[in-house]
């Protein structure tokens, strides 16, 4: 069979994880290739550029990616301000991808639509291991097929939603009104201001999304009399959109909390918690939303436009011929499974992983970046590229290096949570200076392991 180790390592997606991905394999002199499907790297950050992310310049960055970038006089914009995904996009990845190191392995216009072995499927397991990877990867001009000797997948989870319905299942009528039904975070503001000005908007979803298209619609709201906006959310308890507040390591993601809690407790957006939607309908040109909340069949409406913040689901298709060991829940990389969880705790922070945590059954493949993550929230950036360093360093053959993982996040200062199981009073640690705030147990736990000198965040999960 084909001497593999002679071909490039595949990187699936121009994100900032997969960029950097590629700067870590050049930093080790390994041959690399990246496929964009968009025309443009960094596409899905350009679709929420209008958003200004909660961690300053200083975390958005990676450090193999920022040596490549100063070789060609590259500055570092100001550590402590914090950009939009816009800015990101214009003053860091486009440079990066532009560099000579990097400008030569991107392919852009190419999307990967399946991984495999060459020659054999999923089933056949002799003589596994020495078979390249084959991709099929669709460009404008036809599919066609390459070889790599490992393969990074680094796709991301944007472009895939989760369904606005609840049980994870669309709402009967989501597709027939999908043309007024966003998901993500539109830009209320600016490009898609005409579809929201002097409109009524039901908000979906509890998390950060949520959070950012409620503020802008009720700034929208002070420009442009007649716009309003509703909430609803399938949970009750809202302490993980709230947050930590002023304990949050992240002052920004903590003011976003504290803002919306404010929009909410001024009785300027109506909240619904608690609420399952099962189906979409039309009266008098208007939408009608029916769910199920504790109290019994409800229905809220009528709204003009929906936006469904309710998260994003990797997807799997591109990986159905690799074998993979998916955590079952979560569908993240099974080892960060129980350290993501979102049913166990909530985090800012993460225990450090790297290529062992993110490698599967099908050797010389990996999914890092936020796809890692699965279903799970609160990913950042910083975990994706010691995720990569860690790669790179094992494709590299230096496991000293790839197992000398560091990873050290901003917390939440969410310590106390009471989880999705509503009216369930299980806690989750992390975060914050917990103690004076909570004599919770595991908080403590936690407070005590970081005066120690390890890493705290340790309770229920490997410390
Ligand atoms: C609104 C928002 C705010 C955030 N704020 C922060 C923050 O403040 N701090 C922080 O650290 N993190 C933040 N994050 C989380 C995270 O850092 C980002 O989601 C980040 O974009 C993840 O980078 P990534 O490279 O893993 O994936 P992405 O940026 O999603 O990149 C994936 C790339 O893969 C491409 N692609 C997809 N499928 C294919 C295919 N089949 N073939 C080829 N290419 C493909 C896509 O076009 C895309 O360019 C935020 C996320 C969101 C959504």
């Amino acid at each position: 069979m084909t001497a593999h180790f002679n071909l490039p390592i595949a990187v699936i997606g121009g994100g900032p994880v997969g960029l950097a991905a590629v700067a870590h394999l050049v930093q080790r002199g390994l041959p690399a290739k990246l496929y964009e499907a968009s025309s443009e790297v960094g596409a899905n950050l350009r679709d929420w550029g209008h958003v200004r992310v909660f961690t300053p310049w200083r975390y958005c960055v990676d450090p193999a990616s920022v040596a490549l970038l100063e070789r060609q006089g590259w500055r570092m914009p100001p550590v402590d301000v914090f950009p939009t995904g816009r800015e990101i996009v214009r003053d860091y990845l486009e440079p990066l991808a532009a560099t000579p190191e990097l400008g030569t392995v991107i392919e852009t216009d190419a999307r990967v639509l399946a991984i495999s072995r060459l020659g054999i499927d999923k089933v056949v397991s002799h003589g596994r291991e020495e078979r390249p990877f084959v991709l099929a990867v669709k460009t404008p001009t036809g599919t066609r097929r390459d070889l790599a000797r490992a393969v990074i997948d680094v796709s991301g989870t944007w472009t895939s939603p989760n369904p606005l319905g609840a049980s994870g299942l669309p709402a009967d009528g989501e597709g027939a009104f999908a043309d007024r039904i966003a998901h993500g975070i539109p830009d209320v503001l600016g490009r898609d201001r005409v579809l929201y000005a002097g409109r009524t908007t039901l908000v979906v979803g509890a998390g950060h999304s949520a959070a950012n298209t409620l503020l802008d619609l009720a700034r929208l709201a002070r420009a442009e009399p007649g716009t309003s906006a509703v909430w609803a959310t399938r949970g009750t308890n809202l302490i993980r959109i709230y947050g930590g507040g002023d304990a949050d390591q992240l002052p920004a993601r903590g003011e976003l909390g504290a803002e919306t809690r404010d929009l909410v407790e001024s009785g300027r957006v109506p909240l619904v918690a608690g609420f399952a939607g099962t189906r979409i309908r039309e009266q008098g040109g208007r939408l009608l939303v029916d769910g199920e909340t504790e109290a019994g069949p409800r229905t809220l409406g009528p709204v003009d436009r929906i936006v469904a913040a309710t998260g994003q689901r990797p997807d799997l298709s591109l990986t159905r011929e690799l074998r993979l060991d998916l955590d079952p829940w979560l569908e993240s990389a099974r080892a960060l499974g129980p350290l993501i969880d979102p049913n166990e705790h909530y985090c800012g922070s993460v225990p450090p992983h790297g290529h062992r945590e993110l490698a599967h059954p099908e050797p010389g493949f990996y999914t890092a970046g936020i796809k890692s993550y699965g279903r799970a929230p609160t990913f950042l950036l910083l975990t994706g590229y010691e995720q990569v360093r860690s790669i790179a360093a094992a494709l590299a053959g230096d496991m000293a290096a790839a197992d000398d993982v560091q990873l050290v996040l901003p917390e939440t200062g969410v310590c106390v949570t009471t989880l999705p199981a509503e009216g369930d009073t299980a806690s989750g640690c992390c975060g914050g200076p917990a103690p004076e705030r909570s004599a919770d147990a595991c908080c403590l736990a936690d407070a005590v392991a970081k005066k120690e000198g390890r890493k705290g965040c340790g309770c229920g999960v490997a410390a």
